[in-house]
């Protein structure tokens, strides 16, 4: 799983997936907005995994991760508290197994790796985006960012880029300041599309839709990615499945 916002164990339950079979909780950065979630991860994990010597939940994040895990399991301290005197089978908190990383390899289980490498997504710091790679197929996952060089070699020739857009011609005229802010740390879409179109992606999958993509715009995002991105271009829409190949 990568980052953990508002709503993402109902979206996984509805993808198939429950807290117990994540295998890793990969963070891109610590904005509240994928971490909200962070908490009810840890606790609904713990409680639903029943394997007698359960294994510690892989957690990769940049500095500050640890911290704010260990945070998290403070304030959740109360609840496992009862769970530990409720459940004779549940004797220790969560098991968590976090790793800070700004670059780097950061995986190499069972097949899949996965490569760290910073993003630039200033005044917040330090953030990073993720490479998997798996049976020969690679997925680069950007996370909130302005375009950089460092992104720009991370996705370098990978099949597909997850990457947040938001809609800089429509936030720049609305009339609160801190509404304009958000567009100096993100890509527009056509930055993000740039983005894609440097690293010779096959797919770019556009998300974390800043403002919300409005029922019947979409053509209009796409059109938008299409005047910078010559390859696929996917809405990111909740529980959106795409399917990548590696290239013969
Ligand atoms: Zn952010
Ligand atoms: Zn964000």
């Amino acid at each position: 799983m990568v980052d953990c916002g508002r709503g993402v164990l109902q979206r996984a339950t509805a993808a198939g997936v429950g807290a117990a079979g994540l295998s890793a909780l990969l963070l891109t950065h610590l904005h509240s907005d994928h971490i909200a979630e962070l908490g009810d991860l840890l606790i609904t994990r713990w409680v639903t995994d029943f394997a007698p010597d359960p294994t510690p939940l892989p957690i990769i994040g940049p500095p500050g991760t640890t911290e704010v895990v260990q945070a998290m399991l403070k304030a959740f301290g109360h609840d496992i508290s009862y769970r530990i005197a409720h459940h004779a089978d549940l004797t220790a908190p969560p098991p968590i197994d976090v790793h800070e990383y700004t670059e780097g390899q950061a995986w190499d289980r069972d097949g899949v790796t996965i490569r760290v490498a910073p993003t630039d997504h200033r005044p917040v710091a330090p953030t990073i985006g993720f490479r998997v790679e798996a049976a020969g197929a690679a997925v680069v996952l950007a996370g909130d960012t302005v375009p950089c060089a460092t992104l720009d070699q991370l996705a370098a020739g990978a099949d597909a880029l997850v990457h947040t857009a938001i809609r800089k011609d429509i936030l720049s005229r609305v009339p609160q300041q801190r509404i304009k802010d958000v567009c100096d740390y993100h890509s527009s879409v056509q930055e993000a599309a740039a983005t894609a179109q440097r690293a010779g992606v096959s797919t770019l999958i556009l998300t974390h839709y800043v403002p919300p993509l409005a029922p019947g715009q979409e053509e209009q995002w796409r059109a938008l990615a299409a005047t910078e991105f010559s390859g696929q271009i996917a809405l990111g829409d909740d529980l959106l499945r795409v399917q990548v190949r590696p290239r013969q």
